[in-house]
């Protein structure tokens, strides 16, 4: 991994405008007529001509953006003027407007602001920095300037270093703001040039959290227990940004900043955890958990409170863990999308310690998941069976949970009638009858199955067998007449057959009612924007127990993400499934109904063409999918037995 954002901006030159030797007592101030002058400069032919110059706009597309520029800005000042403090709009901006695609690039993609300012950033010879807000400095910012300042000036102070202080700048010819700041800070200034509503949308997320913390804090010195509790509608509504600032509602706010953040990074949960001084917000992204906040220990309280009330947890209750959910939207490239969080507190030395899983409200597709094309044949073929039974198998958060999901909803149609019995339920969804396991009031995973059979469903989802009555309960069931799914927690699909003998199920019902059981586990995926070939070493090859790593060093070619903006440095975006499936067939199911051990089973299903999790990933491994490192990490617990 190089470069890339984890060491900041890439340094393709200085701009020259900016700065004259420091010295003591403060730089001397530049001549008006000078600054004047220069902060004209920036125009939209300039950036049109520099976009034509690089063969990134046409002559056509570039009279086109002149002819229109001021209607267009009409147009963009008075959509942004919405949110109260005006700001100019940037040449950037609007030549980013006109959405024309980018030449040279994928199918899909657009001449955006990242790419207008990293195309302008590069003929000025200035730096250019795709913003990744976990890396902004909160403390840094809002100690310079406040939120006025940056919002007008379209600006973010990003970071010191050797005596000068680095600028995320929407303008690099703003010489009048470089002197300010320059004033200010009592240091030079290097202006980095960042797409305009990254900036905006940063000084939004930065001073919104911090200022709602800030009087959160206040408003708890006061009073520790004055929470909002007026609003119980089950679906809670995210203030949007522009509502968020006007509230007087600070812990409100926080936690509103605190979600919407979490979406735009596109977290799959956040951790709350409060330690001896403070409390520390984590989010995972792509698997990866990273910090993103410190709050007051005064103000963990009552966010955690608010969390709870909204996931109609009980808030007084603080020694015990409880399980909640929310179920919410928010906008996505202008459409709603439905969001799912499902909220947990455990008590931890300090005091309640919050994880929330997000799950975005677009479900995803079967043909999402990552099924080979032959393997997506085989478990559409067991799905749409009139009955058996379905077992998808993997440690937690190895996408078994999405896997039914899918598989549901491709099945689903008015004619069948699905019955989902799950702990807790995971996401809602309408087409299904969800019932919710509530051990207090003894509806286990059995006793609602025996309910819910008394109802005659055609396809039932057991959201995991994990005791002897619901396993006999979901075999019998699927004995009956019913398509039974669900998920049972071994590593590998033959050991789910002795797992289901362990629980008390007979081998000839198992045989008779098994249709195929599938292991999968999620890979991170390479970056498409940074993905660059690359081999594999001899001792990789080895690992992977791939023939003679001796003839194969030097030829598999493999890729591997360098780390870019796109991927906040990481080399990885997003995620793919790889999966085992293993069919009842005529042999295996003579094998399960003997009784065989799930070795033995596991041995006549790969002399059958099963491929192993371990196989399908070196697969994916090969055709540039993943890495080495995830294909190793996600299967080394099965191939090492
Ligand atoms: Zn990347």
């Amino acid at each position: 991994m190089s470069s890339g954002p984890a060491k900041g901006p890439v340094p393709v030159g200085a701009l020259r405008a900016a700065a004259p030797a420091a010295r003591p007592g403060g730089p001397p101030p530049l001549p008006k007529a000078q600054v004047r002058r220069a902060r004209r400069d920036f125009t939209v032919e300039l950036v049109a001509d520099l976009l034509l110059g690089q063969d990134l706009l046409s002559d056509a597309q570039r009279r086109e953006v002149l002819a229109k520029e001021s209607t267009q800005r009409a147009r963009l000042g008075k959509r942004e003027s919405r949110g109260g403090v005006r700001h100019e709009v940037s040449p950037i901006e609007l030549v980013a407007s006109f959405q024309f695609p980018f030449a040279g690039g994928r199918p899909d993609e657009l001449l955006d602001e990242d790419r207008i300012s990293e195309a302008v950033a590069r003929e000025l010879g200035v730096h250019y920095w795709k913003i990744d807000p976990l890396k902004l400095d909160m403390a840094l910012i809002t100690r310079l300037i406040s939120r006025p300042f940056a919002r007008k000036h379209v600006m973010l102070p990003y970071r010191q270093a050797d005596q000068r202080l680095e600028v995320l700048v929407s303008n690099p010819f703003d010489i009048e703001l470089f002197e300010s700041l320059r004033q200010l800070a009592a240091m030079e200034v290097t202006p980095i040039l960042s797409a305009p509503s990254d900036i905006l949308r940063s000084v939004t997320e930065i001073y919104g959290f911090r200022h709602s913390v800030k009087a959160a804090e206040r408003e708890q010195s006061g009073q520790i227990h004055d929470v909002d509790i007026g609003n119980l509608e089950q679906l809670m509504k995210l203030s949007g940004v522009e509502e968020l600032e006007a509230t007087d509602k600070p812990v409100v706010s926080a936690v509103d900043y605190l979600l919407n953040y979490a979406f735009s990074q596109r977290a799959s949960d956040i951790h709350i955890e409060p330690r001896r001084e403070q409390a520390v917000v984590r989010m995972r992204i792509d698997g990866i958990l990273n910090q993103v906040y410190t709050i007051p220990r005064a103000v963990h309280t009552p966010i955690v409170a608010r969390l709870k009330m909204l996931a109609r947890m009980d808030i007084a209750e603080k020694r015990r863990p409880q399980d909640g959910r929310i179920k919410t939207s928010r906008e996505s490239k202008g459409e709603k999308r439905e969001v799912e969080l499902r909220v947990s507190s455990v008590p931890v030395a300090f005091g309640e310690k919050l994880v929330i899983r997000i799950f975005e409200g677009a479900f995803q597709d079967l043909a999402e998941l990552g099924f080979a094309p032959e393997e997506l044949e085989i478990f559409e073929g067991w799905i749409t069976q009139p009955h058996g039974l379905v077992l998808v198998t993997g440690p937690t958060g190895s996408g078994k949970t999405t896997t039914l999901y899918a598989a549901l909803r491709s099945i689903a149609s008015e004619a069948v009638n699905i019955t989902t019995i799950e702990d807790p339920v995971e996401m809602v969804q309408e087409a299904f009858n969800q019932v919710n396991i509530q051990p207090k009031i003894d509806l286990t995973f059995a006793n609602a199955l025996r309910h819910v059979l008394r109802q005659d469903p055609d396809v039932i989802m057991v959201g995991e067998i994990r005791d002897p009555e619901t396993a006999q309960n979901a075999v019998q069931a699927a004995l009956t007449g019913h398509l039974v799914l669900s998920t049972v927690h071994t590593n590998d699909s033959a050991s789910a057959v002795s797992r289901l003998k362990d629980l008390g199920v007979p081998g000839f019902l198992l045989a008779g009612t098994l249709r195929g059981v599938m292991a999968q586990r999620l890979l991170r995926q390479i970056c498409p924007r940074c993905s660059r070939p690359t081999t594999l070493a001899s001792d990789q090859i080895a690992a992977l127990g791939l023939g003679r790593p001796e003839d194969l060093v030097g030829k598999l070619q493999v890729a591997q993400g360098e780390g870019c903006a796109y991927c906040r440095g990481t080399g990885y975006h997003g995620r793919t499934g790889i999966f085992e499936l293993l069919p009842v067939t005529a042999k295996t199911r003579q094998l399960i109904q003997a009784g065989a051990e799930s070795a033995e089973i596991e041995k006549a299903a790969r002399l059958e063409g099963m491929r192993s999790l371990r196989e399908n990933g070196v697969r994916k491994l090969a055709s540039g999918l993943t890495t080495f490192d995830e294909v190793w990490g996600a299967t080394a617990d099965i191939e090492q037995r």
